[in-house]
């Protein structure tokens, strides 16, 4: 290979060796690094003469591998699951009932941490359901469908009806508030629901509960579900509000209803929320005042939330724990989720006999063992078919809660 000509260029050797160079000083200085790292890692009396000199010399490295170390068991400590004991769990607790027994508007505030008894991970964490999907790996959808309201849900449901809860914001997709039989009005839910597709042509907008996970075609700006308006033939789309969105629609995101609670606020108890997201929506906690006039907080998490500092009560806690003691403080009964009265049965629509196939995820079942409609003898054939896939409906609630009756 012939010489380049040489006027102030470097030669081609002389470039490789200046790179190789490079190479030799980043190798060199990793080594330190790492050499570095080893002693640090050593109890300081265990440490050599040699090594604590390598310390000495090396200063800088020592003071940035310390920082970031202390970063690391920030972050670590911050993740960490921290349970209070039986007795610290059962005095915060009363101190929580007095709490929501003087609120004169307590709004809750909930997270995934609330359904994780319903076998639901965590719809969007970095192993929840919904980033799973995203990244293109099967999931048991089964999960979703065989999820219920937990001991939480039915709690909130109760404290409301008692009156005691006057409004409830979920960042929870997983439609397990609604079904657990809170009034629509009483309930944000932030993130959208996967039980409910609208066609946002139609005005005002359409909406239409199925049984069934309705997202599993939507992602990222991308909502369309593949089935249509029945009254306009426009696309349906979810109403799940993706990592990056904005949350625009009306319903079932009602955050007219979540800044009007928050606005009336005088108690704000949040259930298994890590409010890494929540603490994003200002409106949501009345920033715009000063401190003293800001509702009071009680939080019940098992890790670090970023309002830890600013709540009058951490409980460290599971949520069900937690509500189970609050109800017996509070002399409630907790309902039971019964099946026959889920309002997701009656608030159905439906889907056309075409439309059934438009869809792989498992269907809810009104009752276990009652999959198949086509077995059952007892209707006219062409209600049958209506239903195949979608048997789901009004009808059929009603029929098997007058089944029931005639057990009883
Ligand atoms: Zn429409």
């Amino acid at each position: 290979m012939a010489e380049e000509p040489d006027v102030g260029v470097p030669s081609r050797a002389e470039r490789k060796a200046i790179e190789k160079a490079k190479i030799l000083q980043r190798e060199s200085e990793r080594n330190i690094v790492r050499l570095v790292g080893r002693v640090l890692k050593k109890p300081e009396a265990e440490r050599t003469d040699e090594e604590a000199a390598v310390l000495l010399l090396h200063g800088a490295i020592v003071e940035e591998l310390c920082k970031r170390q202390g970063r690391r068991n920030v972050l670590k400590r911050k993740q960490e699951e921290v349970f209070d004991d039986a007795d610290e769990l059962k005095a915060k607790v009363r101190q929580l009932a007095m709490a929501v027994n003087q609120a004169k508007h307590l709004v809750v505030y909930t997270g995934a941490g609330i359904s994780t008894a319903a076998s639901i991970p965590d719809y969007r964490g970095p192993n929840g359901v919904w980033t799973q999907l995203q990244k293109g790996r099967p999931i048991s959808s089964s999960d979703l469908g065989k999820a219920e309201p937990t001991l939480t849900h039915m709690c909130i449901k109760m404290l409301h009806k008692e009156k005691m809860v006057k409004h409830v914001v979920s960042q929870n997709c997983d439609g397990l508030h609604l079904r657990s039989g809170l009034p629509r009005n009483a309930l944000s839910e932030l993130h959208g629901n996967m039980f409910i597709e609208v066609c946002t042509f139609c005005s005002p907008v359409r909406e239409y509960v199925r049984l069934f996970d309705v997202t599993e075609r939507t992602s990222l700006h991308r909502h369309g579900t593949g089935r249509r308006c029945s009254h306009c033939g426009s696309e349906l789309r979810d109403t799940i509000v993706h990592f990056g969105e904005r949350g625009t629609l009306e319903q079932p995101l009602n955050w007219k209803g979540a800044s009007e609670a928050a606005k009336m606020a005088d108690v704000i108890l949040c259930l298994g929320s890590s409010l890494k997201v929540l603490k994003k929506y200002g409106c949501l906690w009345c920033m715009n005042r000063p401190l003293s006039k800001r509702p009071k907080l009680y939080i019940v998490n098992l890790q670090w939330t970023p309002k830890d500092d600013l709540a009058v009560l951490k409980i460290h806690g599971k949520c069900d724990d937690v509500m189970s003691l609050l109800m017996k403080e509070l002399n409630l009964q907790i309902p039971v989720y019964d099946r026959v009265e889920d309002p997701i049965f009656s608030l159905a629509t439906l889907l056309q006999p075409e439309e059934v196939d438009s869809h792989t995820r498992e269907v809810i079942a009104s009752s276990d063992g009652q999959q198949n409609r086509s077995a059952d003898p007892g209707g006219p054939a062409e209600e049958a078919t209506a239903v195949q896939g979608g048997w789901f409906g009004r009808g059929y609630s009603k029929g098997r809660r007058r089944r029931k009756k005639l057990h009883n």
